[in-house]
């Protein structure tokens, strides 16, 4: 199996908006831009919505079907590791092997010094064509870098070879990532990152390094977008290297745990990766959930009232909600609009509140931010969401795909 150049991760908390998702790519392919879907959900989503790794295999398969789509696609077992991938080794053909959790683990000498046998012959001055200025490279650096990540490489193997021994080498993608983490790899960590992967033989056709500064989940960038611009291109650059001299896979590219919504740095990637003919993958957040709240304000009426009872609840328990999204939400409480308030709004104020449009008046990005991990509230509301959003399937299908199409794709490619 080979990914193609451009992949485009969609989550789907509730697994109800295949079509329109699938929609937004076959426009994009009718306006030229080839991109294949890959449906992503990681264990966690499933474990809270009480959803299986099956339930987003049929929603990818009946959405393809329906709409005749030709094209590969992909079903993502997100952020897998050895405890628990099981589940998803039916369902899932593209496999993101997390070992952020695994970084400075503690590795023997025995290892380091394999490592290090390879990795000496870049001491001294490392220059990676179209980087003008070379990066040094000290014996001391090196073995800070095998004590941060051969472990974590060597756990990603680990992994790697478990689901290639029950599905076959062929039979999937496999992704590295590391991106759940506060502190950036730089390009010349991934370098050697790349190396190590190479050295434990894992045909890896992606890697998620965490870049610098903070990707919050559903909203904008935040940090130096100069900064940003550099370490991608760099990484690009080092891919490329690092691709020729180890002999990864030529696909190999990067792939953005985006959290959704990073506008203002798509069109910087964007232009590198024409720039440097790359492909590239960019995973949401499971935003689409977001959609589905606007399309219900948009609604009126019961599905108005939902939403704002949705927000009530997730505002009321905003520890209990934020707590494990705490590195990747920034919400300042005392600046979100009480309940009390909101049940005044009407379906235009709900819906531009919550949609993230950068400079409307109304838009709210803790508000936002608070909904998207309130996504909890409406899986404990089971059936009467799910019926809800059914029941408003057009108004919040023309929001997931307006979304996709022109929010992301358009800023993007
Ligand atoms: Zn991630």
């Amino acid at each position: 199996m080979k990914l193609e150049k451009y992949s485009f991760g969609i989550g789907d908390r509730f697994g109800q908006q295949g079509l329109a998702q699938l929609e937004a790519l076959i426009k994009a392919k009718e306006e030229g831009i080839e991109i294949v879907p890959v449906w992503n959900k990681s264990n966690r989503e499933h474990q809270i919505i009480h959803s299986s790794p099956e339930d987003t295999f049929l929603e990818a398969n009946n959405a393809v079907l329906a709409l005749q789509w030709e094209d590969s696609y992909y079903v993502d077992a997100d952020h897998i590791n050895l405890k628990t991938v099981d589940p998803f080794l039916d369902h899932a053909n593209f496999f993101t092997l997390d070992v952020a959790d695994y970084i400075g683990s503690e590795i023997t000498e025995q290892e380091l010094q394999d490592f290090l046998k390879e990795a000496s012959a870049y001491e001294g001055e490392l220059l990676i064509p179209g980087i003008a200025q070379p990066f040094t490279i000290s014996g001391e650096l090196l073995v800070k870098i095998a004590r941060s990540y051969l472990g974590a490489v060597r756990e990603a193997s680990a992994i790697y070879k478990y689901i290639s021994d029950c599905k076959g080498a062929e039979g999937f993608i496999a992704e590295v990532s590391m991106d759940e983490v506060e502190a950036a790899q730089t390009p010349v960590e991934l370098f050697f990152i790349l190396m190590m992967i190479k050295q434990y033989d894992i045909p890896a056709q992606t890697i998620a390094p965490k870049f610098t500064g903070r990707f919050n989940k559903g909203v904008d960038y935040v940090g130096d977008e100069s900064l940003f611009r550099k370490e991608f291109e760099e990484d690009l650059l080092v891919i490329d290297f690092a691709v020729l001299t180890f002999g990864l896979p030529e696909n190999l590219k990067l792939s953005v745990h985006s959290g959704s919504d990073k506008f203002t740095i798509y069109p910087i990637m964007g232009e590198l990766i024409k720039k440097y003919k790359k492909g590239i993958h960019v995973k949401t957040a499971g935003t689409t959930w977001l959609e589905e709240v606007i399309g219900l304000a948009m609604a009126g009426e019961e599905a108005l009232q939902m939403a704002k009872d949705i927000y009530r609840n997730a505002y009321e328990r905003q520890d209990e909600l934020c707590g494990p999204y705490s590195t990747v939400i920034d919400i300042d409480p005392a600046t979100l609009p009480l309940p009390e308030e909101v049940v005044q709004w009407d379906s235009e104020k709900f819906a531009t509140t919550l949609r993230n449009i950068p400079g409307h008046p109304n838009y709210h990005s803790g508000f936002r931010q608070l909904i998207h991990v309130g996504y909890k509230v409406a899986a404990e509301m089971g059936e009467a969401y799910l019926a809800m959003v059914r029941k408003n399937a057009e108004i919040v299908g023309d929001q997931v795909r307006t979304n996709i199409y022109e929010r992301h794709i358009q800023r993007l490619f």
